[in-house]
């Protein structure tokens, strides 16, 4: 118990606030898809440190190329070419369609959008930008302007996107920032506690054009999309959207990107990237979390012609594509393809929401399960009727009782009322069983006490 309280202490205030842990888990070790915490006790982890995890926690294949790596050479920045950088440029590329074959890492999904961000403005010459509400996109000060999600926001007007979680007005700070406006989510509030009943794509469509009309008539830089949002909830768009809100970006003169921080290497089991599943081409894409299995990396890869309009500046990143990383994150695509990672996400993940769909069929404050492959929300509602999210303790009752039976998960939305399920992508169907009957269970309680 003291040790306890001083890590406690230790922690960062601004974790424990997001999270909301009444007790701490204090991990110590992990295993694939396992986690003991100091004092031995085992959890299934179904987060994986925010979907960043993807082959599995210490996955012996990329533990050894990381040892192998690290006793031969760490760090020479870019001043000094090595083998392993370019052996994974050429690998990461050769899982991206042409034109997408230019490669800059990074050590974060923050970094990677901040250097998407500036390449998309050399590139057209235009500064403002287009986020959608719900979004995530990073937190530092360039890319909190991208993020619409009011929980990470810093309450000064400093021109950093919006600051109201519904985002009913462009906001344009003194640096002309960001426009956050309405996503074309499947919140409760919008839609969900009936699938299939969302808000039409032309409404979401028609607020893009009006932000266009109003806003920034034809000096769009780029617009930033999510394939699935996943710090808003595992949101997912109408048909369509994505297709049509790229196509109205490029009439502008604006370049589009794809953000698969949480969405790429597999993530949504049906493609590689989740923006395949949109059918749509991006001009950049920006990836981190799954890269590195938990290592700090992270990548912008663009078009030739963008790379050119970048090229006209001197970029430098000390630690990005450093061999280490190159080593673990060249293992890691190995690994996915070896171990079926992303046929295990389709499998499983389907799997689990079917089964997940059988609670909301049975509980009344189970209001949406959604998501592709292992990218999954469940939305918490008071009732199917008024559909008002659930309260933030009952969700952490849920969420505390969850982890007490042994099971690690997220919560998200932009009301706090989703539970997020974003394994390492190495769970099996058994482990989705024990979940479900997990949930199942600490919903079942949470009833009986109210
Ligand atoms: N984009 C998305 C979609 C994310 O989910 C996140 C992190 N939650 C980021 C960007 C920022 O990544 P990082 O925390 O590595 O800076």
């Amino acid at each position: 118990e003291q040790m306890l309280a001083i890590r406690t202490r230790a922690c960062n205030p601004m974790t424990t606030k997001v999270t909301h842990y009444k007790k701490p888990v204090f991990v110590h070790q992990g295993h694939m898809q396992w986690l003991w915490d100091v004092d031995g006790r085992r959890y299934l982890d179904l987060f994986a440190g925010v979907a960043t995890v993807s082959v599995g926690h210490c996955h012996p294949k990329v533990a050894a190329a990381a040892e192998q790596q690290a006793k031969r050479l760490w760090h020479t920045t870019s001043i000094y070419p090595h083998a392993p950088l370019h052996e994974y440029c050429e690998k990461l590329a050769s899982h991206l369609p042409e034109p997408l074959q230019a490669v800059y890492l990074t050590n974060s999904g923050s970094e990677a959008n901040d250097l998407a961000m500036l390449m998309a403005r050399l590139h057209t010459g235009n500064f403002d930008v287009i986020t959608l509400r719900g979004s995530y996109h990073g937190g530092g000060p360039q890319t909190l302007g991208l993020t619409s999600n009011a929980a990470y926001k810093y309450p000064i007007a400093n021109g950093f996107g919006c600051t109201n979680t519904m985002c009913p007005d462009v906001f344009r700070g003194p640096w002309g920032g960001s426009h956050c406006r309405d996503s074309p989510v499947q919140t409760t509030r919008d839609c969900s506690c009936a699938p299939g009943h969302c808000v039409a794509n032309e409404h979401y469509i028609g607020q893009l054009k009006e932000t266009f009309d109003t806003s920034v008539p034809r000096r769009i830089a780029a617009f930033f999309g999510e394939p699935i949002q996943g710090v808003g909830g595992a949101v997912q768009y109408p048909n369509n959207y994505l297709k049509e809100a790229f196509q109205l970006v490029r009439e502008r003169g604006g370049v589009c990107i794809a953000d698969e921080v949480q969405t790429g290497f597999g993530r949504t089991g049906s493609h590689f990237w989740g923006f395949q599943g949109h059918d749509v081409m991006p001009d950049i894409v920006t990836m981190a979390k799954g890269i590195g299995n938990g290592f700090p990396m992270g990548a912008v890869v663009t078009t030739p012609e963008i790379a050119a309009s970048f090229a006209t500046g001197v970029h430098f990143n000390t630690f990005g594509g450093n061999p280490l990383a190159c080593a673990i994150g060249s293992s890691v695509l190995d690994s996915i393809r070896e171990d079926g990672t992303q046929q295990i996400s389709l499998r499983v993940g389907t799997y689990l929401l079917t089964r997940l769909a059988q609670l909301r069929d049975k509980y009344e404050v189970v209001g949406d399960v959604r998501g592709k492959g292992l990218m999954i929300g469940v939305e918490m509602v008071k009732d199917k009727v008024s559909k008002e999210p659930l309260s933030p303790e009952a969700m952490n009752e849920i969420f505390e009782d969850i982890k007490d039976m042994g099971v690690l998960i997220g919560k998200g939305g932009v009301y706090g009322q989703t539970f997020r399920i974003k394994p390492p992508m190495c769970i099996t169907k058994e482990d989705a069983d024990f979940f479900v009957a997990v949930f199942d269970r600490s919903i079942h309680n949470y009833m009986d006490r109210r």
